[in-house]
């Protein structure tokens, strides 16, 4: 896949001399709460629930004194060196931030401290976002390979303590990089919070139910993860449901069959012809699921599906095991 077919754009680049695993820091301007809230905000603006670029600067930072032949920063040298110049990744970053203490533990967070706090303020990286969701660039290019001389100058010449808005010119030049999905250990912190929200709503019987029959191969949890994970996944598909009908696209997304077209609007609702779907649910608890991994579709495409799923195949990846198909099904 290419970062054209993300399911939402790349809003701003991060660069940083250090590649980032699992989650991505922020430092504020003061170690207040509200100097972290006001960096927090402007993270979140700049991201605009789109993903992040992950670029590795040219130069890279010496770390506190006591540390030069540190093997973890003599580990992060060698990694700049061979990246540096470079897009690395492309991440989605849950939209709210964590204290960093709670997402790498006490511990390494004062060793991070330690290491890197500039001029004894030990509050570096400490608004962090963690990883939900990550993608590797494949051949990791130079960025100034991809971008033209004048985006590259206006994103990266200058350091910046926030992220770097891309503009539409910038999103094309960077569309045709082909992306590997690598795993996102941090997903579990954004899985968790909707699990909790997830508890503590009213979710229609019908997805339930639906999300039962859909999840009900999921495998290597926990009977209490399991039943936590399918009410998520309810959830989720109540609040799919809601959405298309606000979007009023309340049709099948196989064969396009739209009820709207026999029964009276008045008497129709988005449950009376058609089931709320889990596209991927072998991915459910396994990778950060959203909205875009349900579907609606009538009764006939529905059990057609699971017919597909239960054979190796799907109506949503027809590569996957063309043999399934009448050969006259595109
Ligand atoms: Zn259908
Ligand atoms: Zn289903």
């Amino acid at each position: 896949m290419n970062i054209a077919d993300l399911p939402l754009p790349v809003s701003a680049a991060k660069a940083d001399w250090i590649a980032a695993s699992t989650w991505l820091g922020f430092t504020p301007t003061g170690g207040a709460s509200d100097a972290r809230a006001k960096c927090q905000s402007t993270i979140q603006r700049q991201m605009a629930g789109g993903y992040v670029l992950e670029y590795i600067t040219e130069t890279a930072e010496k770390p506190n004194p006591g540390f030069e032949r540190d093997p973890r920063y003599l580990d992060e040298q060698a990694i700049h060196l061979e990246n540096r110049g470079r897009f690395l990744a492309v991440h989605k970053l849950r939209h709210s931030s964590r204290p960093l203490p709670q997402i790498v533990g006490e511990e390494e967070f004062s060793r991070l401290q330690d290491m890197w706090a500039q001029g004894g303020k030990r509050w570096r990286w400490s608004v962090a976002f963690p990883v939900i969701e990550s993608y590797e660039i494949i051949g990791k290019p130079k960025a100034s390979d991809v971008l033209d001389t004048a985006s590259y100058r206006r994103l990266f010449a200058h350091s910046s303590a926030t992220l770097r808005p891309l503009t539409d010119a910038e999103r094309s030049q960077i569309s045709s990089l082909e992306l590997r999905r690598v795993s996102a250990p941090n997903a579990w912190i954004a899985i968790e919070d909707e699990m909790a929200a997830a508890l503590a709503s009213e979710i229609t019987r019908r997805s339930l139910a639906l999300m039962d029959h859909d999840l009900g191969a999921l495998e290597g949890e926990s009977e209490e993860q399991k039943a936590k994970i399918k009410k998520r996944a309810a959830w989720l598909a109540d609040r799919f449901v809601r959405h298309r009908i606000s979007a009023k696209t309340l049709f099948c997304d196989i064969c396009e069959f739209d009820p709207s077209a026999i029964l009276n609007a008045e008497i129709l609702t988005a449950r009376t012809a058609l089931d709320v779907h889990h596209k991927f649910p072998l991915a459910e608890g396994v990778r950060y699921t959203t909205l875009d991994d349900f579907s609606l579709l009538c009764p006939t495409c529905h059990r057609m599906e699971h017919q597909l799923l239960k054979s190796g195949g799907s109506f949503f990846d027809r590569q996957k095991a063309p043999n399934l198909f009448a050969s006259a099904i595109p």
